[in-house]
């Protein structure tokens, strides 16, 4: 059995083993694949005192700085479901994988992440990475002085179109419904600002480009007319799912499926840790995961510290 299994290994779940396996303390890593979000991320220009790198990049320093330690990695594997111990330490958690087998632990740390929702449109995938983009923090700079629509009229939406709007040189929202459903307090704030077009009712159906993004096509609700436009930038903001469906029932999630964590990592389950996207700690980030990883380690090390060996 496991001290510390750690499910997921992304950023976060590389720093909780890494952490665990420092206490000299059995730790594993079970991950559907190493690397997570990362290993799909091109340019990285915001993991701090690393100027630039690529994902896949990171992910190989991931590794490497994981093999350094007595982790036994178990890669390609899904977790189907997460059956916690008892309280006082003395039953072990279960760790169930899709291909049948189940591992024993005495904590377990969840780092599975989440997904971005995709608007599934032609062109979409294509531009992943040569336009389109998710993340505003990440590739907002990207764009500076470029034309760019924001998708979505929820709060990130508005959030990132009022961010985006310092950084390039317009922005237009596209909403689908009829109304923006952002907080009164940042639809004010987005309407205030000279550089942003908002056109609701507008389904976007297209994203055109050559070899990168050249412009997105979308369907005016109200009349069926489609309409273009020319652009190098777009930012779909529609939803960030975490990957927790196989945790319903058996850790407290919030409305969004987001594991609810103290500032301690600790789930609503005693030697239950989550850390990283899956969460409700705000900002979906490397540098945030990563910590969030390394503290979730900390609290596991702490609550074994405490209970007994089974
Ligand atoms: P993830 O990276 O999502 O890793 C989750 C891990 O869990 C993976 O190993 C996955 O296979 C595994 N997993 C999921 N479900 C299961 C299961 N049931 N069983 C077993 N394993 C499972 N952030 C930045 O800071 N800077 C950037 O420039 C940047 N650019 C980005 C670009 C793109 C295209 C994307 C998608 C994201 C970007 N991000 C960026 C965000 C960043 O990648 C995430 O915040 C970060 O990877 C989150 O780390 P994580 O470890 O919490 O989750």
């Amino acid at each position: 059995a496991f001290d510390v299994l750690v499910v997921g290994g992304g950023p976060a779940g590389a720093a909780a083993a890494i952490y665990a396996a420092r206490k000299g303390i059995r730790t594993g890593i079970v991950a559907e694949r190493f690397g997570g979000q990362v290993m799909d991320t091109m340019a990285i220009e915001n993991f701090i005192s690393v100027k630039y790198t690529e994902g896949p990049k990171l992910v190989a320093s991931l590794e490497e700085h994981v093999k350094e330690y007595e982790v036994d990695v178990m890669n390609l594997q899904r977790v189907a479901k997460v059956v916690p111990g008892s309280e006082d330490g003395t039953t072990l958690a279960e760790v169930q994988l899709e291909n049948g087998a189940t591992l024993k632990s005495r904590t377990v740390i969840v780092a599975t992440g989440a997904r971005w929702r995709e608007m599934n449109v032609p062109g979409e995938k294509e531009f992943r990475g040569k336009g389109v983009a998710y993340c505003p923090h990440c590739d907002g700079p990207l764009f500076k002085g470029k034309r760019v629509a924001v998708i979505g009229g929820g709060n990130s939406g508005v959030e990132a179109a009022i961010d985006l709007a310092g950084v390039v040189a317009h922005v237009t929202l596209l909403e689908f419904a009829d109304e923006l459903r952002a907080d009164a307090v940042l639809q004010k704030k987005l309407y205030s600002l000279p550089n942003v077009t908002v056109i609701k009712s507008a389904q976007t159906t297209e994203v055109t480009g050559t070899d990168k993004v050249n412009g997105l096509v979308y369907k005016d609700r109200k009349t069926d007319e489609t309409h273009r436009i020319e652009l190098e930038g777009i930012f779909v903001q529609i939803g960030l799912l975490p990957n927790t469906d196989f945790l319903k029932g058996s850790l407290e999630l919030s409305r969004f499926g987001e594991i609810i964590v103290d500032a301690k990592g600790q789930t609503s389950v005693p030697g239950v840790f989550a850390a990283g996207d899956c969460t409700t700690v705000p900002y979906k980030q490397i540098i945030i995961a990563m910590g969030e990883g390394a503290k979730a380690s900390l609290s596991a090390f702490d609550h074994l510290i405490r209970t007994s060996t089974p």
